[in-house]
């Protein structure tokens, strides 16, 4: 277990520990069954589909939690800062861009390599949130 990823670090975190976990945390996101109060008040496991995170009065959705929640400005604007400096295309990233990368959805001009690291940095994003790993 001595691998590391070579990606820029964000507070010394080994993603490497976390990963199989992360990546089942991430997959629920995408597939709108995770632990964000929004997907699991559609099952009926909790009362309140609202982010208890902060204090804007949304729904705890995965757009939320990636673009709006306050609790979350720091890692999202590493998230930004890192993905941007991946391709040129995501220079002046915009939020559509941001949820459509999240989502899955690739432009098809980048490459897989670039996309294994952004999604690496999605990763990075949900470890250091601690919303889902404490
Ligand atoms: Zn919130």
């Amino acid at each position: 277990m001595h691998k590391k990823y070579q990606i820029h670090q964000y507070k010394k975190i080994n993603l490497f520990q976390y990963d199989t976990e992360i990546d089942n945390i991430y997959m629920k996101l995408r597939f709108h069954c995770s632990n964000l109060n929004a997907d699991q008040y559609k099952f009926n496991f909790v009362i309140d589909s609202k982010c208890s995170q902060c204090n804007k009065n949304k729904q705890e959705t995965i757009h939320h939690y990636f673009m709006d929640c306050t609790k979350y400005n720091i890692q999202r604007l590493h998230l930004k800062n890192n993905i941007s400096k991946l391709h040129n295309n995501f220079v002046k990233l915009t939020n559509k861009q941001l949820i459509q990368i999240i989502e899955g959805i690739r432009d098809i001009q980048i490459s897989d390599i670039i996309y294994k690291n952004i999604y690496q940095y999605i990763k990075l994003y949900i470890v250091t949130t601690g919303r889902f790993i404490n």
